[in-house]
């Protein structure tokens, strides 16, 4: 009895390992991991930084292409934020301390850490996204019940391009362009070098082959902000 108690032990942990893990897979919370429109979009996560944001914003700027940024509420600085809002990108919640704990939080624990970085961007640009994507992809129970409370949406990602991995940049680059098509949301972080390196690239192959890059809310029809 005791070893198949522990098979059933097993396979639950497993189980829920998967779905808490996997934001393609829609099992706990349902995401939007790609656009139902033509084009595909552009997110970043884990900035503003510093150093790296900056050059990432001159370099959309330059081809005009409008991304999506998902933001570490006490990484924000509010004149780079600003900056990302009035240069016409979207801004989205990617929670306060981007906690490493964060699938073990109570559900009173996570609204507060959306809320504390709801609070910091709405302070600077003077409203509040809509959009959310949970730090690690991490979708528990819990942050179903957080994100019905507070009405917001999780967006996933249909391709994950591994910036923060791989260090060969032709490697990197030839994986995500050879994945794009219509609907694609691609994540990228805004904190790398490589992703400075290669977005530019990514963007020439995507006008030489008529891949649109439209903005998130564009690609998949919801508004940004409350
Ligand atoms: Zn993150």
């Amino acid at each position: 009895l005791y070893t198949v108690l522990c098979i059933i032990f097993l396979l639950f942990s497993v189980v829920i390992a998967f779905g808490a893990g996997l934001i393609q897979l829609n099992y706990f919370v349902k995401s939007i991991n790609k656009g139902s429109n033509k084009g595909i979009s552009f997110t970043f996560d884990d900035g503003p930084d510093s150093s790296i944001t900056p050059q990432i914003l001159d370099l959309l700027n330059k081809e005009n292409v409008k991304a999506t940024f998902f933001v570490i509420g006490k990484k924000i600085d509010p004149n780079l934020l600003i900056r990302i809002h009035s240069e016409g990108h979207t801004i989205g919640n990617h929670t306060f301390n981007h906690s490493r704990t964060i699938a073990s939080m109570s559900t009173t624990s996570l609204i507060k850490e959306i809320n504390a970085c709801a609070e910091k961007i709405t302070e600077v640009i003077g409203k509040s996204p809509q959009f959310f994507r949970p730090p690690y992809g991490v979708t528990t129970p819990r942050f179903n019940r957080a994100l019905k409370q507070l009405k917001m949406q999780s967006i996933g990602w249909t391709l994950r391009s591994f910036d923060t991995v791989e260090k060969n940049e032709t490697v990197l680059k030839k994986k995500i362009i050879s994945k794009l098509k219509n609907g694609t949301i691609v994540l990228f972080h805004d904190t790398q070098t490589i992703t400075l390196n290669i977005v530019p690239d990514i963007i020439a192959h995507c006008k030489e082959n008529g891949i649109k890059i439209v903005p998130l809310p564009t690609l998949i029809n919801a508004d940004p902000y409350v």
